[in-house]
């Protein structure tokens, strides 16, 4: 699934192409696509003023309102796609007063479209981004100790901070030295630094890379994302720790596979 270094990778590749343009239609092979089909058609006639990125959200800004789409599991947005009647699985056009095109395709159809007259209104429950300015070591010390749940699921939870999916969240407690099934409350605070720093230095090198591609994650023309070459856990099941070389484990904390070094990383319970 695409997480906040991959959303950010696409949001780049849109800016220049689609900024600026005006929104005359919008098809919908895959009806389900649209999230609010109630008010999406409030988006024609409106130009996009930026492309930005909210956690795993892509904000087509208008000239009033937004678009926002989420690619879930297998989204991808396609600016070039020749002849959209003859790709598979695409579920919305949205087509543009210039001839150009939005193409959304998704092989597993979990990704959606929305459209929101406030923004505050649609992110009320999102948590900090964590490259923003809210994401100090305090506040993620803070938000430990209030809270007494576990690590691994508090970080997936987009409500407490924004953004992170199973990728990073592994790779950050591994380079923190913290077990997915600690608590939250009982983490040190310098382990918590860790992870504050961790996480901030994970997305930001994701991000320089063009995200992870582990599957079938690509952007623009096609280009893959090269993080994967730099994971330290994710998807090395069986493969030595490259701190200790002892092998690493795959578990699974709240149905998500977790990926960990068993001498690495301290269970803090
Ligand atoms: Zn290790």
């Amino acid at each position: 699934m695409p997480e906040l270094p991959e959303v950010e990778t696409v949001v780049r590749s849109l800016q220049p192409t689609i900024t600026g343009e005006m929104i005359a239609r919008i098809d919908t092979p895959w009806q389900k696509v649209i999230a609010t089909p109630d008010t999406i058609m409030t988006a024609l006639g409106h130009r996009i003023e930026s492309v930005a990125r909210r956690g795993k959200f892509i904000v087509l800004n208008l000239t009033s309102g937004a678009l926002l789409v989420h690619l879930r599991m297998t989204g991808r947005l396609y600016t070039y796609l020749p002849d959209v009647t003859q790709e598979p699985y695409v579920t919305a056009i949205i087509h543009f007063e210039s001839g150009k095109r939005l193409t959304f395709q998704d092989t597993r159809k979990f990704g959606r479209i929305f459209y929101a007259d406030d923004l505050a209104t649609f992110f009320e429950h999102l948590g900090p981004e964590p490259l923003g300015a809210t994401f100090t070591t305090k506040w993620l010390t803070d938000g430990f100790s209030r809270r007494c749940r576990l690590i691994k699921p508090l970080l997936l939870d987009q409500s407490f901070i924004a953004g992170l999916g199973n990728i990073y969240v592994d790779e950050g407690l591994f380079l923190a030295g913290i077990h997915p099934l600690s608590l939250s409350h009982k983490i040190p605070s310098a382990n918590s630094k860790k992870l504050h720093d961790a996480i901030r230095g994970l997305l930001e090198n994701a991000i320089a890379a063009q995200g992870t591609t582990i599957i079938n994650f690509q952007h623009g023309d096609n280009r893959s994302g090269s993080f994967q070459h730099q994971l330290q856990v994710y998807g090395r099941t069986g493969e030595p720790c490259r701190k200790c070389k002892t092998f690493i484990t795959k578990l699974f904390v709240a149905q998500r596979g977790t990926h960990v070094c068993l001498k690495c990383q301290m269970l803090f319970v």
